[in-house]
């Protein structure tokens, strides 16, 4: 499953997360749209403190859609400029590396 972005339905300007009123033309009209891929523009690597502390890295993804998400990447090979395919896993975006 992938993740959705929101479509105007006024002026087709498309938008992440879901909105109340576009920021183009405040239309109150959005259409789920499913966004399936995208290009890392950047990385940042995370670390969670706590009882079992780990490290783990998230992409700020710019989706084929036009909106920006930030996914998490479990592949340590990818990198910036790279094509990614995104998925909604366990309540999270996923960004994961495109074979091609
Ligand atoms: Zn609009």
């Amino acid at each position: 499953m992938s993740p959705s972005v929101f479509r105007c339905v006024q002026c087709d300007h498309r938008v992440f997360p879901a909105r109340f009123l576009c920021p183009k033309c405040h239309g109150d009209e959005f259409e789920a749209q499913t966004c399936a891929s995208g290009v890392v523009t950047e990385l940042t690597r995370s670390a969670i403190s706590g009882e079992e502390p780990s490290v783990y890295m998230l992409a700020t993804v710019t989706s084929d859609a036009g909106p920006v998400l930030i996914a998490r990447v479990l592949d340590e090979a990818v990198q910036r400029g790279d094509k990614v395919a995104l998925a909604l896993r366990d309540g999270g975006i996923y960004a994961d590396p495109v074979r091609e």
